[in-house]
């Protein structure tokens, strides 16, 4: 068995890579060539931790594992140690024996980076000029670094709740030559691309803020009860997301379609426009929102990824196991 310990993956892991498997396995899931498993999400009744599994199987790319893991929220300050905590563990799919073993904490921020990044790939229009953030938190940096690389794009705005954090991304941009300006919601009209990544429980992003032509990438929303934008937008919208099932149960749709807003029936598959089965953005006009929930499979094929990088540069740790 190889582990691939998470000290390691920041210098093995690109961006490039992680867009590619992401891209890969999203194509894979529309074709019905993967499947995510059911995810297992518990309360432990220990230390506030919520812990969970994501897994899946994915057979155009022989990936088989699962994400476990979940959220400590006294690690940071009791221990130092970050909040989130995740391993990714894959499997041989002819033998069922355990392949590898890989940290998981910055492959989550980057296959979720990599997932918006996706969507702004084949859903925003090839003239986007400017990017909203909303959300500057851990992961929004991730998110702004890898949306800046799929269009031309001339600056950068952001809203957050907290707006002590805007400096997180304001840095992100001026390291990309980019200028930032933080705005009220409503200044989110002048975004050609929004990205929403924030812990909400009520919508931020109204109707009213966003312009005709904008892509949307909702990318906070992964529980029961948490909304980033207003559900009207999700109707006005053409909705695609990762896994539907998700995105009605999960992911932002889940008041839209509560509300009766929209129907199962309107949200697309992200992984149907990759493989050209589903046309995506067809007008400069329409509002295109990508409801990024997280799949198991996401981790797999980012982990995967990065094991062959690691035995490419002689770092895997080999074990008998
Ligand atoms: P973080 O704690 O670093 O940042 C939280 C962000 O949410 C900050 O910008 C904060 O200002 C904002 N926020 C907090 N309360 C708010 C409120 N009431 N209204 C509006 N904004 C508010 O968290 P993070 O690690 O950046 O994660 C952000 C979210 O992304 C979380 O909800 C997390 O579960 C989710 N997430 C999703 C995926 C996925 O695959 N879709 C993956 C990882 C994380």
């Amino acid at each position: 068995m190889l582990i691939v310990p998470e000290r390691e993956i920041a210098d093995l892991m690109t961006r490039e890579a992680a867009f590619d498997a992401v891209e890969k396995v999203f194509a894979a899931m529309a074709a019905r060539d993967a499947y995510n498993f059911p995810v297992v999400r518990e309360a432990i009744g220990h230390e506030d931790a919520l812990y969970g599994f994501k897994g899946g199987f994915d057979q155009a790319g022989l990936t088989l594992g699962l994400k476990a893991g979940g959220y400590w929220p006294n690690n940071l300050e009791k221990r130092g140690l970050i909040n989130h905590q995740s391993t990714v563990f894959l499997f041989d799919p002819d033998t069922g024996k355990a392949k590898a073993m890989v940290g998981g904490n910055l492959l989550t921020a980057l296959r979720t980076a990599a997932a918006s990044s996706v969507s702004i790939k084949h859903l925003a229009r090839d003239d986007a000029k400017v990017i909203g953030m909303i959300g500057a938190g851990h992961q929004a940096t991730f998110q702004l670094h890898a949306a800046l690389e799929q269009r031309s794009f001339e600056k950068v705005i952001g809203w957050n709740y907290h707006p002590d954090m805007l400096p997180n991304i304001e840095k992100v941009a001026t390291e990309a030559g980019l200028p930032f300006e933080p705005v009220g919601l409503d200044g989110m009209k002048e975004a050609d691309v929004i990205i929403s990544i924030t812990s909400a429980f009520a919508p931020s992003l109204m109707v009213d803020h966003v312009s005709p032509g904008t892509h949307i990438a909702c990318m906070g929303t992964d529980t029961k009860g948490k909304q980033e934008v207003e559900s009207a937008l999700l109707a006005k919208s053409s909705v695609f997301t990762d896994e539907v099932a998700q995105s009605i149960s999960i992911g932002e749709a889940q008041h839209a379609v509560a509300e009766g807003l929209i129907k199962e029936s309107d949200v697309g598959e992200i992984g149907a426009v990759i493989n050209g089965t589903n046309p995506g953005r067809t007008s400069a006009e329409q509002i295109t929102l990508f409801d990024g929930t997280g799949v198991g499979l996401q981790d797999l094929a980012v982990a995967a990824a990065v094991v062959d990088l690691a035995v490419e540069k002689g770092i895997a740790i080999e074990v008998d196991f």
